[in-house]
C-alpha cells in the first residue's frame, strides 16, 4: 500500500509513487482515492513499466512527449469523489515545480482497466469538495461539449502523435449533453444531504460520463487558466481541504473563468452555447441566439451561488497585480487552450482572467 500521495500531485510526489512501484514490481495497481490517486497510479504504472526520465512521456512543449511504447500493467481505479473523471481518461495530471506549470501525460494506454463507480464512497466527502469536484465535472461537460469540432482540428503528421484530445464529435457530446443534465440536476442536492444516495449516485456517474466525454473531445480555455490560479494559491484555505498548505481546489480554480469564457466563445456558436444553458435548466424559449454566451454565463453563476463558491478570482486571493503571471502560466498549456471554439491570445486571456475577477 502507497499512502503519501499529495492532493494536486507534484513531480516530486509522483516520483516518490513511481519508486515505490518500480521497487515492488507489481502485477497491478488499485487505485482508490480522487484524481490525485488515480492520476499517481496511472504514472507510477507507466513508469514502473517503462522506465524512463519523468519529462519522457509528459506533454510537450514542458516535456519530450514520447508515446507510450505499450500496455500498462493492470489498473483498477475506484473513485472516492465525484468530479476529475479520471477513471475513464487516459490523462494524469500533476505539477512540475521546478517549473510552477502544472501540465501531464496523455495517452490511451494509461487508461484504467476498470473503474467501479459506488457510490457508497463519496458519503463521507466533506461539502466544500463535493462541490469543487462537481463544478470540476459541469467544466469537463461544457468545455468538450463547446470545443473545437474535430474536423476543424489539423491531423497529426504521424498516428502514433495523435493527440488524446480530438475535439467535440457527435459521440463525446453525447456522454457531455447527458453529464450537464445530470449534474443540474443532483449536484445542490448532493451537497446539501449527503444521504441523498442518489444524488450522489448521479453525480457519480456524471463524472464518469463527463470524463468520457472530455477524455475524446478534450478541455479547453477554463482548465488551461485554471493552472496558474492554483499556483497562486497563497491564503486561501477551503473548509474540507488539508490545513496544511493554501489551496485553491481545482473544480473551484476551473469554474471561477467559466463566466467569463463561455460570454467569449459563445460567438463562435451560439446555438451550441444555448443548448448547454438549457441542459442546465436555463429557460430559453424567449433568448435570442445573441443573448446565448450572457444566458450561459448567468446559469453557471448561479449553479456557482447555490453551491457556495467564491465571488471570483479576487475572492480566493489574486490581484490584479497577478494578471500578468496568470497569462504567463496559461500559455504553455496550449495542449487544452488551442481545443478552444475560439482562440485566445494574451491580451484575451488577460480580459478573461480580469473579468474574472468577480464573478457577479
Ligand atoms: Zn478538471
Amino acid at each position: 500500500m502507497f499512502d503519501r500521495v499529495q492532493v494536486e500531485p507534484s513531480d516530486t510526489s509522483i516520483s516518490e509513487a513511481i519508486d515505490a512501484a518500480t521497487r515492488g514490481g507489481y502485477d497491478g495497481y488499485i487505485a482508490v482515492g480522487g484524481g490525485s490517486v488515480i492520476d499517481t497510479a496511472k504514472a507510477a504504472n507507466l513508469y514502473a513499466t517503462y522506465p524512463a526520465e519523468l519529462l519522457t512521456y509528459v506533454n510537450a512543449p514542458i516535456g519530450l512527449a514520447q508515446p507510450i511504447p505499450g500496455l500498462l500493467k493492470p489498473l483498477i481505479a475506484i473513485p472516492t469523489t465525484a468530479g476529475t473523471g479520471s477513471e475513464t481518461t487516459g490523462v494524469s495530471i500533476f505539477d512540475i515545480r521546478a517549473l510552477g506549470a502544472k501540465t501531464g501525460i496523455a495517452h490511451r494506454a494509461l487508461r484504467p482497466n476498470l473503474g467501479i463507480i459506488d457510490p457508497d464512497n463519496t458519503r463521507t466527502m466533506p461539502p466544500m469538495v463535493a462541490a469543487c469536484s462537481g463544478l470540476d465535472v459541469l467544466s469537463h461537460a461544457i468545455e468538450s461539449f463547446t470545443a473545437i469540432p474535430y474536423a476543424r482540428r489539423a491531423a497529426a503528421e504521424d498516428p502514433a502523435m495523435r493527440p488524446a484530445y480530438q475535439g467535440a464529435n457527435p459521440i463525446s457530446d453525447v456522454w457531455a449533453a447527458r453529464a450537464m443534465e445530470m449534474v443540474a440536476e443532483n449536484l445542490v442536492r448532493a451537497i446539501q444531504d449527503p444521504d441523498d444516495d442518489d444524488a450522489r449516485g448521479q453525480m457519480m456517474l456524471a463524472a464518469a460520463f463527463a470524463g468520457i466525454g472530455f477524455g475524446n473531445a478534450g478541455v479547453h480555455l477554463p482548465h488551461g487558466m485554471s493552472y496558474p490560479i492554483s499556483g497562486l494559491a497563497r491564503d486561501f484555505f477551503p473548509a474540507g481541504y488539508p490545513a496544511d498548505h493554501a489551496i485553491v481546489p481545482h473544480g473551484m480554480s476551473v469554474i471561477l473563468t467559466a463566466p467569463a469564457v463561455f460570454r467569449y466563445t459563445a460567438s463562435v456558436d451560439p446555438a451550441r452555447h444555448l443548448t448547454v444553458a438549457k441542459l442546465l435548466g436555463a429557460d430559453t424559449i424567449a433568448v435570442g441566439i445573441r443573448e446565448a454566451g450572457d444566458v450561459l454565463a448567468d446559469r453557471i453563476v448561479t449553479i456557482m451561488r447555490e453551491t457556495g463558491m467564491p465571488n471570483g478570482l479576487a475572492a480566493v486571493g489574486i490581484r490584479e497585480s497577478d494578471l500578468d503571471a496568470l497569462v504567463a502560466g496559461t500559455i504553455p498549456q496550449h495542449r487544452v487552450t488551442k481545443l478552444s471554439p475560439r482562440p485566445a491570445s494574451e491580451s484575451e486571456l488577460r480580459a478573461l482572467f480580469s473579468a474574472s475577477m468577480t464573478c457577479w
